[in-house]
């Protein structure tokens, strides 16, 4: 009975709800700050998370915080030598770039001596200064430990139930069976779905408006045959790759979408089939296990990585979504601001989820910092970012969206990619240069925007046509290059890279 239970009243400057790492690193950097904070998890760390391939982007934004906040340990994450040299315990892979292969139904992998059939991105110069994949249920809890570490409150296990708003909030919650209320002016929620606000604030998320129609299917396996060793058996030469390709986030494209493959410095690999559901439909008659085997089984090369493979104890299955797609009605009210994973989500082609959530860490701890006592800006301000994250989940979504379009065509795939890649390199750049640009990937900057808009028509046009030739997809191509030209620092689609790219990494 209610009687009988201890009631406990929690009171802070900003309640953050959900302890992710974007969840986690909110609050240390606004505890540094001076606030009074707290963090309520519903769940407990370890857990598995999926959403593991970073970029040099959310490193970039690692080493910004870790400066600006006085969190010195949070550096040595953003780079695969310093994480490896002061915390090996946690897990994490060796990421040098971004590689796709195109496999055809039935057949063994097959390319020719120009790489016709592959890309290879370098996105780290080196080993030592390399991105990286996290180990999520690794790096997630050590972020909560250092929560706890810098003595902030917090509470997991915590199932809010209700809130009311009065001048502040009161969030009240069951732990344990006891009554806990929190007490807070502001909520960040970072649970990365859009429950929560659905449940408290109404807010409703849709998946229509958006290009892009994917669902995923996903696990971690054990002993994943490397790509190298099957390319080895294949004959195909790698001498000029630059970089081995299982340092990297393999990306092998199927008729149905893509699988990812990401490897940890232990015997797991992360894999996951995207299924493009414009084009196949969801298939629920059969079961996810029976549908990964039966995709998998398609690719004998696919086939021949996953034959000596065991799930790993953790997941333990093979997890199967409905469509990714979503997007909140609003993500920021009177009181609450919503971090990017919770405002919506496109797909994981290209890794943007991560560098996506940190940059909203970024945005609305800084915001939050300078508009505090002024009640009227900081809502302001807040609804500056809200349309921000509007606007790049629109990006994003064209640039996926134009990847999905153009996978039965590897030029035409090739060419639209190296969009994401140009709007990627001008926004490290800008970073570099000291000028953080007002929104990720820069879509805020005209000329890209204008950009992917005009090209995603062509390439809308093209895609539904009925025959594409091989010189529709030349065409395309020196259309691409010639809109890229003026951002194309990194030699893009020059014939002579014959698309394996040694240096688009800028010395991060
Ligand atoms: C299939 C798939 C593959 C992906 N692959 C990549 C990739 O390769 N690279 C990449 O960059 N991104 C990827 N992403 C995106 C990535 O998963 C997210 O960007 C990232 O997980 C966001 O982190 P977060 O901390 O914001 O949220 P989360 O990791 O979702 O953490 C939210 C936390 O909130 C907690 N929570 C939820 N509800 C409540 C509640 N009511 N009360 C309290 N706590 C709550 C949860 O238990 C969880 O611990 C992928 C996403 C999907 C779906």
């Amino acid at each position: 009975m209610s009687t009988n239970r201890t009631k406990q009243t929690i009171k802070a400057d900003i309640l953050i709800v959900g302890a992710g790492f974007a969840g986690s690193l909110a609050t240390l950097c606004l505890h540094q700050a001076g606030f009074e904070v707290c963090l309520v998890e519903k769940g407990s760390h370890p857990r598995f998370a999926i959403g593991e391939s970073s970029t040099p982007v959310a490193d970039m934004i690692l080493r910004d915080l870790s400066d600006r906040y006085s969190l010195s340990w949070l550096r040595d994450f953003s780079r695969y030598g310093s994480w490896q040299k002061n915390y090996p315990e946690i897990t994490c892979g060796l990421k040098r770039g971004f590689s796709y292969y195109k496999h055809d139904k039935q057949y063994p992998f097959s390319t020719d001596e120009d790489h016709t059939r592959e890309l290879l991105v370098a996105a780290s110069s080196s080993n030592e200064n390399s991105d990286t994949n996290w180990l999520r249920s690794e790096l997630d809890a050590f972020l909560v430990e250092k929560v706890k570490e810098y003595g902030i409150p917090y509470f997991d296990d915590t199932d809010i139930s209700r809130c009311e708003k009065d001048d502040s909030w009161s969030f009240h919650a069951d732990r344990g069976g006891h009554h806990v209320v929190f007490a807070a002016d502001l909520l960040v929620d970072a649970t990365g779905t859009p429950s929560f606000l659905g449940n408290y604030m109404n807010i409703d998320s849709a998946d229509d408006g958006f290009h892009t129609n994917s669902r995923a299917l996903y696990t971690h396996f054990e002993n994943v045959t490397p790509w190298s060793e099957i390319l080895q058996q294949l004959d195909i030469p790698a001498i000029d790759y630059p970089y081995d390709p299982d340092h990297s986030a393999l990306h092998h494209l199927i008729e149905e979408g893509w699988v990812w493959m990401l490897r940890f410095n232990n015997e797991r690999t992360s894999m996951g089939i995207m299924l493009d559901q414009n084009r196949f439909g969801n298939n629920k008659t059969i079961s996810a296990v029976d549908e990964w085997n039966s995709i998998i089984a398609s690719y004998p090369s696919l086939r021949a990585v996953t034959a000596p493979a065991k799930l790993a104890a953790v997941p333990g299955r093979i997890f199967r979504t409905g469509r990714l797609q979503r997007c909140l009605a609003k993500a920021v009210g009177e009181g609450w601001v919503a971090l990017p994973h919770t405002i919506g989500f496109v797909d994981p082609l290209h890794s943007t989820g991560i560098a996506h959530s940190l940059s909203g860490v970024e945005r609305v701890v800084e915001t939050i910092i300078r508009h505090w006592d002024d009640n009227p800006k900081l809502y302001a301000e807040l609804t500056r970012y809200e349309e921000g994250i509007f606007r790049e989940l629109e990006l994003i979504d064209k640039l996926v969206a134009g990847c999905y379009r153009g996978l039965h065509a590897f030029e035409l795939f090739n060419s639209w990619t190296m969009l994401y890649f140009t709007a990627a390199i001008r926004y490290e750049q800008q970073r570099l240069r000291g000028k953080v640009p007002s929104h990720f990937l820069s879509a805020g900057d005209r000329g890209i925007q204008q950009m992917v808009d005009d090209l995603f028509q062509v390439l809308q046009q093209l895609t539904d046509s009925e025959n594409i030739t091989a010189g529709d997809q030349h065409s395309f191509r020196a259309l691409v290059k010639d809109y890229i030209a003026p951002y194309n620092t990194a030699g893009l689609l020059d014939p002579g890279a014959k698309n394996m790219y040694h240096h688009t990494a800028a010395e991060l």
